[in-house]
C-alpha cells in the first residue's frame, strides 16, 4: 500500500521527498501498483503460465549485442497487427506473475532490482551497528522496528490509544477542526506546499479535496463494472476495523462511515475536469478561505497546521462562477462532473454531518491508515481488501519489502546518497546529458516546422524550449534528518517521520525557491516533468536497461529513454503543461487560434484511445480525456526522440542519411526498427485484471499495452520500417494519423 493513498490527513506524503510537486507529471503509475496474473487484454499475446522473474541486482547484461530482448518477441504476430506482442508476445506468455504483485513491466523489473540494492544498503548499514543518533543508525533502528512484527502485534492498539482517545473526546466543531489539522488523522481535505503557479518566486500552501477510502468517487456513486462489490468489500473492511476500535455494532457504524463518504464523494469534483489547471488555480486570501468555511471553525484546524499566518492559498476546488465558467469555455457536461460543491461541499459538510459519524470516519481511517505498523488483524484486512480484492494480489508482500518501502518513505534520501554513489557512473550521466541536448534540438526542430502553430506562438514555445532544465540521476543534496528520533517501535517511528516531513515541507513557506529540490528520490524507478520549475527530471535507478543502455547502439537509447524523455519534455507543451511559460508561469501564451488547433488535434486523440475497451466485453474502456496529457505526451516524446536520432545519425550534418551514414543491422533488424522495437520493450507489461481495472479506473497513463500500439499507428517511418499495409489491424489511414510536436 502506498503512501499517497494511505495517508489521508491534511498532507499528501510522497515517498522521503514529502510532497508531489503540484500537477506531477510523473512517468508512470507503479508506485501505486503491486502485482498481476489473469488479465489478458492483449489478445493471443495472453498466457498465464511460464516463470518468475530473475532479480539481478548487478549489472549483468541481460539485453544482448542489439539491447534488444529478442527472446521476448513472437513472431508469429505481424507488426502491423498486434506491435506489442510482435515484440513482448513469448515473454507475455512465459511470464509468471509473482503472487505479491498485480502488474509487472520493465518498471517493476527494475524496481525489483532498486528494492534488492536498497535492502543491500540497509542491511550492510545495520551490520556496521550504527550509533542511532547517527543517520546510518537512524535507517538500521527504522528497519528493524519495522520489521519486527511479532514485537508490533504484541504491543496491540496501545500506541494508537492516545490517537484513538482524541477522536472519541471530541465534543463540538472546534475539537473535530483539531482533529482535522492534526497530523496522522484522515481529513477531507488534502494539501501541501509548492511554488505558486502564477508568482513562481514564492512558495504558497494547495488545498484540495481529499479523504476518500476508495481511490475514486465514482465508485461510491455509481453502479458500473464491480462499483457495488467494491463497496461490499470497503463496508466489511470498515466494520472490521471498528470492531477493533470497539464499537458496539460495527455493521451499523460502518454503514454511516461509508454514507458519510458517499456524501464527500459527492462534493468531490469529476477527476478528468479537474486535471484543467486553470479551472484548479483559485488563489484566495486567508479571509476568504475563512469565509467558505460557511460555520465550520477553520481556525484551530490551520493553527494545529501552521498555516494559521498564510496571507494566501490556492483552493484548488474551488466553485467557478458564471465569468470564469465562459473564459474558459466550459460545456454543461463538464460544469455537471463539478457541480458537488469541491471544497466548499466538504466545508459544509464539516458543519452538517453527525460528530457521531465524522468521529467513526476519523478513528475507521486512523486504524486503515497506519494499518502497517499495527496488529496483524488489521494489516490483514487492509491487505484483504486493498490489494487482494481492489488489485487482485494474492499475496501479502514480504515484510522485508515492506520495511524497504517504509524507509524509503520516511528516510528514503538517507539510502539515496549512498544508491546514487554506487549505482550511477559519471559515464551514464554524461551520455544522458548528450542525449538531451539532441533531444531539445529535435524539439526545436519540430516546432518550427509545425504547421498549425503561429510564429508568434513559436517564439513563446521555443523560449521555454530553451529554459527546461534537465536534472538527471540524483539530487545535489540529500536530506540529514537531524531533528527526526528514531526509536525502537515502528508506529512511532513512522508518526515521527510524517511529523518531520510536514515540518519540512511548511518551513519551505515564505523562503526562497530552492531550485535543487527532487521530488524523487534516485533509487525511484520513475521520472516527472514539473511545470512550475520547467523542468524535466529522471532519478538513476531509471536510467538503467531496457531504458537507457550504455552498451546498446543508439536506436536503443534513442527509441527507449529518449522517448521517455521526450515524453516528459512533450508534457511542457500538452493540454495543461503548455499552460505554463518557460519561467513556469501559469499563463497563456498561445493566440486563441493556436490553441484551437491545438485542441482539434488533440480531440482526435482523445477519439482515438476511447476507443480501446479492454475489459468487460468492450464496456470497459480507457477515459481518452482523462489520459490526455499522458497519451499526447508519449506521441510527441516518440516524435522527438525519432527526430533526434536521425539527428544522430547524420553525421556530417547537412539534414539527410547519407548510405554510409546508415544505421547497421543487428540482429537482423534495422535502425528504424529497433528504434521502434525498443520503446515497445520498455513498456512489456502484463496486469492482474483488477489492476488493469484500477488504472482504466483511476488513469491518467493508458495501460501499457495501449501505449505501445495506438501510439506507434501514428507514425508514417513504423509503417514503412514494418511494411505496414491498410490490410493490417492497426493500420490508420495517413489523414487519421495525428502528429502534434
Ligand atoms: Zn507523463
Amino acid at each position: 500500500m502506498n503512501k499517497v493513498m494511505v495517508i489521508g490527513s491534511f498532507l499528501i506524503l510522497l515517498a522521503g521527498c514529502a510532497k508531489p510537486p503540484e500537477n506531477p507529471n510523473i512517468l508512470d503509475d507503479q508506485a501505486t501498483a503491486a502485482g498481476d496474473q489473469g488479465s489478458s487484454y492483449g489478445g493471443d499475446c495472453a498466457g498465464m503460465t511460464g516463470t518468475a522473474p530473475v532479480i539481478d541486482t548487478e549489472d549483468r547484461d541481460q539485453w544482448g549485442t542489439a539491447g534488444l530482448d529478442l527472446e521476448a518477441m513472437d513472431r508469429r504476430f505481424e507488426a502491423g497487427d498486434d506491435f506489442f506482442c510482435f515484440v513482448n508476445g513469448a515473454w507475455y506468455v512465459n511470464f509468471l506473475m509473482p503472487e505479491d504483485k498485480t502488474r509487472y513491466g520493465s518498471f517493476t523489473l527494475l524496481a525489483d532490482k532498486s528494492e534488492a540494492r536498497v535492502k543491500k544498503i540497509i542491511e550492510e548499514l545495520a551490520t556496521r551497528a550504527p550509533d542511532p543518533d547517527t543517520l546510518e543508525g537512524k535507517v538500521a533502528a527504522f528497519y528493524s522496528a519495522y520489521l519486527d512484527s511479532d514485537g508490533i502485534d504484541k504491543r496491540g492498539l496501545a500506541p494508537a490509544q492516545s490517537y484513538l482517545q482524541q477522536i472519541q473526546q471530541i465534543k463540538n466543531r472546534t475539537d473535530l477542526a483539531e482533529a482535522f489539522g492534526t497530523l496522522g488523522f484522515a481529513s477531507p481535505l488534502g494539501g501541501w506546499v509548492d511554488i505558486d503557479s502564477k508568482d513562481t518566486e514564492n512558495y504558497i500552501f494547495y488545498i484540495t479535496q481529499s479523504g476518500l477510502g476508495l481511490p475514486d468517487r465514482d465508485i461510491y456513486l455509481s453502479d458500473d463494472g464491480e462499483n457495488k462489490a467494491t463497496r461490499a468489500g470497503y463496508l466489511k473492511y470498515l466494520t472490521v476495523l471498528l470492531a477493533a476500535a470497539d464499537y458496539a455494532e460495527p455493521a451499523v457504524v460502518a454503514a454511516r462511515v461509508l454514507a458519510l463518504e458517499t456524501d464527500i464523494a459527492r462534493a468531490h469534483w469529476d477527476r478528468a475536469v479537474g486535471r484543467n489547471r486553470n479551472l484548479t488555480y483559485n488563489k484566495i486570501t486567508l479571509d476568504k478561505l475563512l469565509e467558505l468555511g460557511a460555520g465550520f471553525p477553520m481556525e484551530p484546524m490551520l493553527q494545529k497546521l501552521q498555516l494559521a499566518e498564510q496571507a494566501e492559498f490556492v483552493v484548488r476546488e474551488l466553485n467557478p462562477n458564471s465569468a470564469k465558467i465562459a473564459e474558459l469555455g466550459l460545456d454543461e457536461d463538464q460544469v455537471e462532473k463539478i457541480s458537488g460543491g469541491g471544497v466548499s461541499g466538504i466545508l459544509s459538510l464539516m458543519v452538517s454531518a453527525d460528530l457521531a459519524d465524522w468521529q467513526a470516519y476519523l478513528t475507521a481511517h486512523f486504524l486503515s491508515d497506519h494499518a502497517a505498523v499495527l496488529p496483524k488483524a488489521i494489516d490483514h484486512a487492509s491487505f484483504e481488501f486493498y490489494a487482494k480484492q481492489l488489485r487482485g494480489q494474492e499475496q501479502q508482500r514480504p515484510r522485508w519489502k515492506r520495511a524497504v518501502s517504509a524507509v524509503e518513505s520516511s528516510l528514503g534520501e538517507a539510502v539515496g546518497s549512498i544508491y546514487a554513489a554506487r549505482y550511477f557512473p559519471p559515464e551514464n550521466k554524461r551520455a544522458m546529458d548528450a542525449l538531451v541536448k539532441n533531444l531539445r534540438l529535435a524539439m526545436a526542430d519540430n516546432l518550427d516546422e509545425l504547421a498549425w502553430m503561429s510564429d508568434a506562438t513559436k517564439v513563446a514555445a521555443r523560449d521555454k524550449l530553451k529554459k527546461f532544465t534537465p536534472k538527471m540521476g540524483y539530487a545535489e543534496k540529500f536530506a540529514t534528518y537531524e531533528s527526526l528520533t528514531v526509536g525502537s517501535h515502528a508506529f512511532e517511528n513512522t508518526m515521527a517521520a510524517n511529523r518531520w516531513a510536514y515540518d519540512d515541507m511548511i518551513g519551505q513557506l515564505g523562503q526562497p525557491i530552492d531550485r535543487t529540490e527532487w521530488f524523487m528520490l534516485p533509487q525511484t524507478v520513475n521520472a516527472y516533468y514539473s511545470p512550475n520549475r520547467n523542468e524535466i527530471v529522471f532519478p538513476a535507478a531509471i536510467l538503467q536497461p531496457p531504458f537507457f543502455n550504455i552498451a546498446a547502439d543508439p536506436a536503443i537509447n534513442y527509441g527507449a529513454i529518449g522517448a521517455v524523455i521526450g515524453h516528459e519534455l512533450g508534457h511542457g507543451f500538452d493540454d495543461q503543461g503548455s499552460k505554463s511559460d518557460g519561467d513556469g508561469v501559469l499563463r497563456n501564451w498561445w493566440s486563441d487560434a493556436d490553441r484551437q488547433a491545438f485542441e482539434d488535434k488533440t480531440d482526435a486523440l482523445v477519439g482515438q484511445y476511447d476507443a480501446f475497451c479492454p475489459l468487460d466485453g468492450g464496456d470497459t474502456c480507457i477515459n481518452g480525456r482523462l489520459g490526455l496529457g499522458e497519451n499526447s505526451g508519449d506521441l510527441g516524446g516518440l516524435s522527438m526522440a525519432l527526430k533526434a536520432y536521425k539527428m544522430s545519425l547524420d553525421g556530417n550534418g547537412d539534414g539527410r542519411i547519407s548510405a554510409d551514414e546508415q544505421a547497421p543491422v543487428i540482429g537482423g533488424y534495422t535502425g528504424e526498427q529497433r528504434f521502434f522495437m525498443a520503446w515497445a520493450q520498455a513498456w512489456r507489461s502484463k496486469y492482474r485484471e483488477q489492476a488493469l481495472r484500477q488504472q482504466l479506473i483511476r488513469g491518467p497513463h493508458s495501460p501499457p499495452y495501449y501505449r505501445v500500439n495506438g501510439v506507434v499507428r501514428n507514425f508514417d517511418e513504423w509503417y514503412e520500417a514494418f511494411d505496414v499495409d491498410a490490410e493490417s489491424a492497426l493500420y490508420l489511414p495517413p489523414s487519421e494519423r495525428i502528429r502534434i510536436w
